[in-house]
């Protein structure tokens, strides 16, 4: 039976889950604050990786916090005044990078891997525009033990079946022959053969497009403030007016945001959403890399994008999701340029900032309300909101029928991603 469903948020999750529903048949009104596309949704890497797709809490990142807390050149910051408010999500980022708790949320991560690019082929087929970017990343770092570490972790990947099986670590010499875009100090590489990139403006445009072709409702302009009894909710529009929208269904996509709409409608989740901010450019360059560029050991990724060279990075911690910390692109830069050669960094443009909708689990909250059926969450998608965003669509449109989550007859575990989970 059709239903007509309300989703909250216009973004990379609030589109796909629109499309596949739309395709379902139902109808859709999409309530957004500000105007479709908003929020992390198109400025970001443009990356689909089925083999990188993991929590971002391990070893590693856990004393890259220590030191972010320390330093304002880090990749990852973190605002000391906003110590009190982040600190459960920390707490939780820590026990989330215990072995055996990052092990367990690999693997649920894992069963999106093998359906997120025929899922995302499938829009592809259907006119959404995938074009930009290419197949393959070069992934590069300055030491050789970081090379080795990291490759040996994407063949254990491969073994199990996660995606194909990296390429033989290159370095000095023969990696600047494979990409003689790179700067001397980048001394070893190896590619990721099954990875994908997109321009991320161009599909969401498209996206937006298609949403709106197959009959979309669209009401920007309006923020959701919280839940209404049943399957609605009460917005404010730019008088500041309230309106209730009411459908079958709600679908909160709404991002980093997520969070406090939810306590705003008394629900307490111990899984919280917090904005990670990520930040990027478009620099001109002497020599377009070949493929995209993702520097392990300086965090930043460079891609090519429908002609253009765009720079991403940046983790930022300041609980502010909309606020740009204009000295964070100087940053960025400075990691960019040990990576990539010959680039003008002065003359960049496009700078963009948006807030990746962070967990300290690393996994979305995707399923239904405990207690409130009609409402179900999709949000919390973390760095891969584009590589998730297709199937996840699928998901919540299963969720909407009524069906048990499921993708070409393999049953789909939603436990992991339970909204009210323990951490
Ligand atoms: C620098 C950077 C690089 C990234 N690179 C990649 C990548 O290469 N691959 C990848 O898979 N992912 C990447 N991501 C992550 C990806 O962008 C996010 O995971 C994704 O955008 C999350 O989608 P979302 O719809 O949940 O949130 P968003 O895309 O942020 O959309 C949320 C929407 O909800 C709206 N909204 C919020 N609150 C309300 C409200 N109360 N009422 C109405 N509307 C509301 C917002 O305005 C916004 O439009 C990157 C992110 C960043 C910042």
């Amino acid at each position: 039976m059709t239903k007509h469903v309300v989703v909250v948020g216009g973004g990379l999750i609030g589109l796909c889950t629109s499309y596949w529903l739309l395709r379902a048949g139902h109808r859709v009104t999409i309530v957004e604050r500000s105007h479709l596309g908003a929020g992390a949704a198109t400025g970001n890497a443009g990356e689909l990786t089925p083999q990188m797709v993991a929590p971002l809490a391990s070893s590693n990142t856990a004393r890259d916090i220590v030191s972010g807390l320390f330093s304002t050149n880090s990749y990852l910051s973190i605002a000391p005044l906003k110590l009190p408010q982040l600190a459960g999500f920390g707490l939780g980022f820590l026990a989330s990078s215990l072995p055996r708790q990052r092990a367990k949320g690999d693997a649920a991560l894992a069963q999106f891997l093998p359906h997120m690019l025929p899922s995302l082929e499938a829009m592809a087929e259907d006119g959404v525009d995938t074009s930009g970017g290419g197949s393959g990343y070069l992934m590069t770092a300055r030491d050789e033990p970081t090379l080795l570490a990291a490759h040996a972790l994407y063949a254990d990947r491969a073994t199990r079946g996660w995606a194909e099986a990296p390429g033989e670590p290159l370095s000095g010499a023969s990696l600047r022959a494979a990409e003689p875009a790179l700067t001397p100090e980048t001394e070893y590489g190896f590619m990721l053969p099954g990875e994908f990139s997109l321009d991320p403006v161009t599909f969401v445009a498209s996206l937006i497009a298609r949403v709106e072709e197959l009959g979309a409702e669209v009401r920007t302009g309006l923020e959701a403030e919280r839940l209404g009894s049943g399957a609605s909710v009460i917005s404010r529009d730019e008088d500041a007016r309230e309106v209730e929208v009411r459908g079958d269904r709600v679908v909160l996509a709404s991002g980093a945001w997520t969070t406090g709409l939810l306590r705003r409608s008394g629900i307490f989740c111990a899984a919280s959403v917090t904005a990670g901010k990520g930040y990027s450019f478009t620099v001109p360059v002497e020599r377009m890399p070949a493929t995209l560029v993702h520097s392990m050991d300086l965090h930043c990724v460079a891609i090519p994008m429908h002609g253009r060279l765009r720079i991403v990075g940046m983790m930022e911690f300041d609980g502010m999701p909309e606020r740009t910390n204009v000295d964070r692109f100087d940053v960025l830069a400075g990691f960019a340029s040990q990576v990539i050669a010959g680039a003008d960094w002065d003359a960049r443009t496009d700078e963009w900032m948006g807030p990746r909708p962070m967990t300290s689990d690393g996994l979305p909250l995707l399923g239904r309300l405990p207690g409130r059926d009609e409402v179900i969450v999709a949000a919390g998608h973390n760095m891969h909101g584009l590589s998730l965003g297709p199937l996840t669509g699928q998901i919540v449109t299963d969720l909407v029928a009524g069906r048990e989550p499921g993708v070409d007859g393999w049953p789909f575990d939603l436990g992991p991603f339970a909204v009210q989970r323990l951490l």
